[in-house]
């Protein structure tokens, strides 16, 4: 993580290290479940050089209790790490030049769900930039092999006055604890399979297992006891 961070920091490949006061790179857990991609960094992420520390980032504070995560089980950043004068919008060269960065985040956090928040950083990690958000929001997709669940910016509801919970914020809830209960169930129908050896009841299914188990954070044991994830 360190060669990264030092990479980003040296970093001159797009115009937007001449304004940034900071390069804002990330903050959180480096073993996340979650990892919330935000679209680039306000004035004051630019000035604490830490993502989503403004009133968006009070907001997704709030969005972290009401789904239960712990310090551990979250990291945030954004898709560009200098701040775009004015908070005007990415332009598509700064999202290129960029992207590597995220993609070695990504790869190095290995989180089991990314939640991309706002239309920039949904385009970005679907790779689909004539997707909206609209179409997208509230919706899960799988990028190399890696759940995505994108939401509205936190931005977004701020200028509705609503700072809360939401509806898609309500839907992602459902989807996280969607692969506890499927486990749970999983569990049941196992433990009904007496008659078969461990590997008969595991080997087509346990890449599933493994997923969720770590989404859930549950520890799997066979009949015998002996520890499978
Ligand atoms: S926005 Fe990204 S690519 Fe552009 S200078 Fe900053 S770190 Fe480098």
């Amino acid at each position: 993580m360190k060669k990264i961070v030092d990479e980003i920091k040296a970093c001159t490949k797009c115009e937007l290290c001449k304004t940034a006061t900071n390069k804002v790179i990330g903050r959180g857990s480096f073993s996340p479940k979650i990892l919330f991609v935000g679209e680039a960094p306000g004035a004051e992420e630019d000035m604490q050089g830490k993502p989503f520390v403004g009133r968006s980032g009070m907001l997704l504070e709030n969005w972290i209790e009401i789904l239960g995560l712990t310090v551990n089980d979250y990291a945030i950043t954004n898709v560009l790490k200098c701040r775009p004068p004015e908070n005007r919008d990415p332009a598509p060269e700064e999202i290129r030049a960029c992207l590597p960065f995220l993609k070695q985040q990504i790869k190095l956090l290995s989180p089991e769900v990314i939640v991309p928040l706002g239309k920039f950083a949904m385009q970005t990690i679907l790779n689909d930039y004539e997707k909206t958000i609209s179409e997208a929001v509230a919706q899960s997709f799988e990028v190399e092999g890696v759940k995505v669940f994108p939401l509205f910016h936190p931005a977004y509801y701020l200028r509705q006055g609503k700072t809360g919970e939401n509806a898609e914020l309500k839907k992602l809830k459902g989807f996280l604890l969607d692969g506890k209960e499927q486990l749970e169930e999983f569990i049941i129908n196992i433990q009904t399979c007496d008659n078969l050896s461990t590997d008969e009841m595991f080997s087509p299914i346990l890449s599933a297992v493994h997923h969720f188990c770590k989404l859930s954070n549950t520890t799997f044991k066979d009949l015998d006891q002996k520890e499978l994830c």
